[in-house]
């Protein structure tokens, strides 16, 4: 009869709010970024009619080297949308700033640095210390 109770977020209402600001600052943030960085990746191939003729060879290394630089930075913004949206979506649920992986509090400090941040020190190094899968 005594089903377990998830454990409830450690940080108190007014820390919660905080941190939710700052997670919606820091998405703002890097979604500014993505607009300057599709702005990158948009570049339309053949440009040449358009002014003058910049075509040269040096151009389109210096192109498809922004390109592919653009489409590592991309990644890694979708990537920290999706963490800072998971953040948000735990905020909502009351479990923020518990560690996804023993329940611990994530120390406080942590989450000043890294406001979506999801594990507490002991288990990041242990998943580090592990190699990915
Ligand atoms: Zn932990």
């Amino acid at each position: 009869m005594a089903q377990k109770q998830p454990k409830k977020s450690p940080l108190s209402r007014k820390d919660l709010l905080r941190f939710e600001q700052a997670l919606l600052e820091e998405k703002q943030r890097v979604l500014k970024q993505g607009t300057f960085t599709r702005a990158v990746m948009d570049i339309p191939a053949n440009s040449g009619d358009l002014s003058t003729h910049r075509t040269h060879i040096a151009d389109q290394g210096t192109e498809n080297f922004q390109r592919e630089f653009a489409s590592q930075l991309r990644s890694i913004e979708s990537q920290s949308l999706r963490e800072i949206d998971d953040a948000l979506a735990r905020i909502a649920a009351g479990t923020y700033g518990l560690c996804e992986r023993c329940g611990e509090p994530i120390p406080i400090a942590r989450l000043e640095v890294i406001p979506y941040a999801r594990l507490c020190m002991k288990c990041l190094k242990a998943q580090t210390a592990k190699h990915s899968p």
